[in-house]
């Protein structure tokens, strides 16, 4: 059975962090893996988290079954995160909702879930966008086709090329994958105006559109970050969502996302519902319970609402913060080249831009590690670690 088979290539961010371990240069600093980190380079548990595990540890009474839903008050309070309290989807309960494994869960249950409604669907995504969507969702054996999303040049969307494709190449019933805010790996995201161009061109054109949101919070604030999703929420019939809580919860290995459809009516939500848990049941069965758990925890709790969100603010102004210390620290340094574009986009990603033979140089010769693509993680800056990564990149673009 084994005899036969070939290595794959290791993949590549698991690969930089590999090389980056064994790296001995004391000044090595990490831009490539995609998780927060504070000041002094760690990514810690929220206090808010470890707040909500006490308790949980003090009150849980089992560890039997959760079903393949999940926890019905961690999805309660996560579909109101995402929506708004008031959203109509909700009071019309037009929602079906489980929680899932991380993220990564969520994209893929909803692609087995869109693969059981129909064959041949094909869904469009940004070129570029996270390398991991595109195997989530071939793996349930859908089709991908790309449309235009980030210009090189101006480092932000290409708005009019986007609507081009997206209004002549596809057709009805087609599926648009779309990053809530914070789009990994660019860091361009969409304006409130081409939110709405993009809601009335998928109901024009009877498209579904299906909204990757990892990143609520990091960008510039929860409700705002939650902009487009609830536009398209607000417009189109029928939406897939994928979730995550292991950047704004920091629960990375906790594995707690959730899945959502949102379908035309309360009938059609409570189908849709039955055959999205049995597609679960048929995967992993349910989800591990004790993210959600803590994700529930502090949800409903105001104080440790309040803490957390707290947290979460400090997050995204130290991004913001590190965002504009870096274009200011590279200009500083006397770099030819604008990076005026890095304090406009938005959460932990930017592509920096530069050549696959830099981001090279930047690793041997400075110990400066990153994605082939240039994307970097603005997170794994701190105040010791910016003035060099300034002054290499502007060496490695002389
Ligand atoms: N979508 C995007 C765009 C992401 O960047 C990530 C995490 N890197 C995820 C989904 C899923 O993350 P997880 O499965 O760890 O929750």
């Amino acid at each position: 059975m084994f005899e036969h088979l070939q290595p794959l290539p290791a993949d590549p961010i698991l690969n930089l962090m590999v090389q980056y371990r064994q790296d001995t240069n004391p000044n090595k600093v990490d831009l490539g893996v995609g998780v927060y980190k504070d000041e002094a380079g760690n990514t810690p548990i929220m206090a808010a988290v470890t707040e909500a595990e006490k308790i949980i540890l003090a009150t849980e009474t089992t560890k039997s079954y959760i079903g393949p839903a999940g926890a019905e008050g961690f999805n309660h309070h996560v579909s109101r995160l995402l929506l708004g309290n008031q959203h109509s989807v909700l009071s019309d309960q037009r929602l079906a909702i489980a929680q899932t494994p991380g993220g990564c869960g969520a994209l893929r249950m909803a692609a087995e879930f869109v693969a059981k409604c129909r064959s041949d669907v094909t869904v469009w995504v940004s070129t570029p966008t996270w390398a991991n969507h595109i195997p989530l969702l071939q793996g349930a054996g859908l089709t991908i086709a790309e449309y235009p999303y980030f210009d090189k040049d101006t480092k932000g969307v290409q708005f009019d090329a986007m609507m081009d494709m997206l209004s002549k190449q596809t057709k009805a019933g087609d599926i648009v994958l779309l990053h809530g805010c914070c789009h990994n790996p660019s860091g361009a995201d969409l304006s409130r105006e081409q939110w709405d161009a993009v809601a009335a061109l998928c109901v024009e054109k009877g498209l579904m559109p299906f909204v990757d949101i990892a990143y609520q919070g990091l960008g510039d604030g929860l409700g705002e970050d939650a902009y487009g999703l609830r536009k398209l929420a607000d417009t189109v019939p029928e939406m897939l969502i994928a979730s995550s809580c292991s950047k704004n919860f920091g629960l990375y290995r906790e594995r707690t996302g959730a899945v959502m459809v949102l379908a035309a009516s309360a009938e059609q939500a409570k189908i849709s519902g039955s055959l999205l848990f049995s597609t679960i049941r048929g995967h992993y069965s349910m989800p591990p319970a004790h993210g959600a758990a803590i994700v529930e925890t502090i949800l409903s709790n105001e104080k440790l609402t309040q803490m957390w969100d707290t947290e979460l603010t400090e997050m995204r102004q130290r991004i913001l913060q590190l965002r504009h210390a870096l274009a200011d620290q590279i200009a500083a340094a006397g770099c030819e080249q604008s990076f005026a574009f890095i304090p406009e986009q938005k959460g932990m990603f930017s592509f920096l831009g530069i050549s696959k033979e830099q981001v090279a140089r930047l690793r041997d010769e400075y110990s400066i590690y990153m994605v082939d693509s240039s994307r970097v993680n603005i997170a794994g800056l701190n105040s010791s670690n910016l003035d060099y990564v300034a002054q290499s990149l502007t060496n490695v673009l002389k």
